[in-house]
Order: structure tokens, then C-alpha cells, then sequence
């Protein structure tokens, strides 16, 4: 039995990752769309089977609500839309998968968690790393001291970007800029392979004056984050380099380090470590999965078996707690507590 989906917002991920994705789902179908263009909705529903009657325009979204073949709604929009989105798909009565960033701020977060609840529905961030198996291996690794214990871990996660009139380098929409966009990945994945939560943030930003890519938003972030006993996470994430997206993580006796980690294809996961005196070097080689339907099969599982999600909202509201303190760091220029963080419109 297959869930059913619909989609929001027919943008690059929709149409480029998402609806091809769904070939390889084993739990999760495309049953409906929801597009501000008429013709798109047209063309791609022909494409994928989708009825004529389940396509929807933004202004007849709340009618999802009367078509019993959708379950889920994916929310595939730009991400100051994520929280009306899931808070409105809510009150429809059904389930939602909200892709990342959560929102626009913690506070955003608080209320599409509520909503969820409040209505008896799941909610997922729809993150990737949590269901990609070379992530998911340095995550046993990680946690079993595999080479000793984790002392350091460093990531990166950069590209460049051309175009100023994109929602994403408009403040209001984005929210931010390379940070919430492209450096969260750097944040959770350390988030999720250590299993512990970060105490303190301190953070750098920059935007080269004058570049109109970056008049509202950060160019540049590079921030640390400090682990119990001692753990140090250093990240750093550029909208204006050539595209780099790795991390090492330094154990006592060795390292695991994971080249195009954060990428949709192509991980490779190297390990060094030391056995008596001599040094070993593996390359570690698993059989990839599409990130994108390994994610919608697990929500659809978590529907049709009525389980929690392994990335559900609360998880999302704590990546903006500490991108809040990132900007706060970078702000003030002196480091930020997570327990001192509050407020929520924190966002540069
Ligand atoms: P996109 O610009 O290609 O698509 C956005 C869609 O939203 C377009 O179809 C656009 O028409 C529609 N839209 C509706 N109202 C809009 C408005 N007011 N302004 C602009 N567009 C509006 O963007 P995308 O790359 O598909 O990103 C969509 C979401 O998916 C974002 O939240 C992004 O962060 C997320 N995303 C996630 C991943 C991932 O790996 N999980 C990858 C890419 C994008």
C-alpha cells in the first residue's frame, strides 16, 4: 500500500528530484499537485498520471482537504511560505513533510509544531543526511568509538550562486542566506553523528560590499560549536566558492572523512586509523539510495505504521535555535550560550 502525496510549489526540486524520485519509492505516490501555473500543472500532471480534478492552485490549497487519496502533504516552497503552508495543510487533516530550512525563525517552528499536534498529525523536516547510508555508517562509527572517541569534527559545505533576483537571496523569503540554506547541513549532520547537542556557538559573517548577490543576506558564515566533554565543531559555508561539501571527523586512534557528504549523489567515506604502529587507510564503499524517496518512504512508513519520524519538527526547531545563536555570535562578535539563547526573530 502506497501513500499518497501532495505536492506543493512545482519548482526545481519538485520537478528535477522529487516527482523522479517517486520510481524508486516502495510506500509513497504523487496524487496531487499544487502550482501557481496553470500549464505547469497541466504538462507535469499528464507526465505523472495525476488527475486533472487533484490539481490545485495556491488559492484552492485548502481544498486538499476534500481529497481523501492525499495523506501527505510535501511542502516545496520558498521557506518563508514553509510554516502558512504547514500550518493550513494541518488543519486540513493531513500529514505534512516540510523540506528544510523548517521556516524562517524558532518561533515559526513552535507554531507548525503546535498546529500539527493540535490537529493529530506527523510532521517531518524533510532532511536527507538522516536516511543517506554513508551518513548513517559515520553515525555508527561515530557513536561506537569506533577509533576512540570523537574529539573534532570539521565541515564544510559551500557553492557559488548567480542570480540576485532569486527568493533565495531575498531576505523574507530565504530568511538568511548561505547559512539556513546550505550550511544546516553542517550543523545537523554534526548534530546527528555525534548524538549529543551543542553548548555554545561563535561565529563569523560576511557579505562582500556592493555584491547585489549578497545586499540582504550572508555571503559567508563560518562558525564554531562546542560539544559536551570537550567535542569542537568547526563549520564553515560560502555562497561564493566552487562547490565544496565535506567533513572529517577526528578520533583518538583515526578519522572518518566523508567527501561530497552533504551532496545528493556521490559520498565517499575514507578512514584513517592506527593499529599498533602501523597506519591503515580504507576507502569504505556502500550501495547509494535515492536520498529523496529513502526520505518519503520513511514518512510514508511512519504514517501507515503511526510512528514517529526519525527528523520530525522538533528537530528542525532546534537547528533554528542554534542558527539563531550563530547570528547572534556573528552580531555581537562574542560567543553565544544555547541556554541564553530566546527571542526568535534573532535572523542577522
Ligand atoms: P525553486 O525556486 O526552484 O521553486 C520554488 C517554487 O515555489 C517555484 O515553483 C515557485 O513558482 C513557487 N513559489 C510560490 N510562491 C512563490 C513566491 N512568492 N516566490 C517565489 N516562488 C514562489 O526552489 P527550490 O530549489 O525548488 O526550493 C524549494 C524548497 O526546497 C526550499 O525550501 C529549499 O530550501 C528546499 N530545497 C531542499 C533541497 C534538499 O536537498 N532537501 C534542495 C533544494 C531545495
Amino acid at each position: 500500500k502506497r501513500v499518497g502525496y501532495a505536492l506543493v510549489g512545482l519548482g526545481h526540486l519538485t520537478l528535477e528530484e522529487l516527482l523522479p524520485a517517486f520510481g524508486e519509492c516502495k510506500k509513497s505516490k504523487p496524487v496531487a499537485l499544487v502550482s501557481g501555473s496553470p500549464e505547469k500543472l497541466k504538462k507535469v500532471a499528464q507526465q505523472y498520471g495525476i488527475k486533472p480534478e487533484s490539481c490545485y492552485s495556491y488559492q484552492d490549497y485548502d481544498k486538499l482537504k476534500d481529497n481523501p487519496e492525499v495523506q501527505v502533504i510535501y511542502i516545496v516552497l520558498p521557506n518563508s511560505m514553509h510554516a502558512e503552508y504547514t500550518i493550513r495543510g494541518a488543519q486540513a487533516g493531513k500529514h505534512i513533510l516540510c523540506e528544510k530550512p523548517m521556516a524562517n525563525s524558532a518561533q515559526e517552528c513552535e507554531a507548525m509544531i503546535a498546529a500539527c499536534k493540535k490537529a493529530n498529525k506527523k510532521l517531518m523536516v524533510a532532511y536527507r543526511i538522516q536516511y543517506e547510508p554513508y551518513n548513517r555508517q559515520v553515525k555508527e562509527m561515530v557513536r561506537g568509538n569506533k577509533f576512540g572517541k570523537p574529539k573534532y569534527i570539521e565541515a564544510q559545505n559551500s557553492q557559488s550562486s548567480a542570480n540576485p533576483d532569486h527568493w533565495r537571496h531575498k531576505k523574507d523569503l530565504a530568511g538568511g542566506g548561505a547559512l539556513p540554506d546550505i550550511g544546516l547541513y553542517c550543523l545537523n549532520t554534526s548534530r546527528f553523528v555525534l548524538g549529543t547537542e551543542p553548548t555554545e556557538v561563535f561565529a563569523y559573517s560576511y557579505s562582500t560590499p556592493g555584491n547585489p548577490l549578497f545586499k540582504e543576506i550572508e555571503e559567508a558564515m563560518s562558525w564554531q560549536m562546542r560539544f559536551p566533554d570537550g567535542v569542537i565543531v568547526n563549520c564553515i559555508t560560502h555562497y561564493n566558492t566552487h562547490d565544496s561539501r565535506f567533513y572529517r571527523v577526528n578520533t583518538e586512534r583515526g578519522w572518518i572523512h566523508v567527501d561530497n557528504a552533504y551532496a545528493y549523489t556521490g559520498q565517499q567515506l575514507q578512514t584513517s586509523h592506527a593499529e599498533g604502529l602501523a597506519k591503515m587507510k580504507n576507502q569504505i564503499v556502500l550501495s547509494e539510495k535515492n536520498q529523496f524517496a529513502a526520505e518519503m518512504d520513511h514518512f510514508s512508513e511512519c504514517v501507515l505504521e503511526d510512528k514517529p519520524p526519525h527528523t520530525p519538527g522538533e528537530e528542525g526547531l532546534q537547528d533554528h535555535r542554534i542558527m539563531e545563536a550563530i547570528y547572534q555570535s556573528a552580531r555581537e562578535g562574542r560567543p553565544v550560550k544555547l541556554t541564553e539563547v530566546k527571542g526568535t526573530d534573532a535572523f542577522r
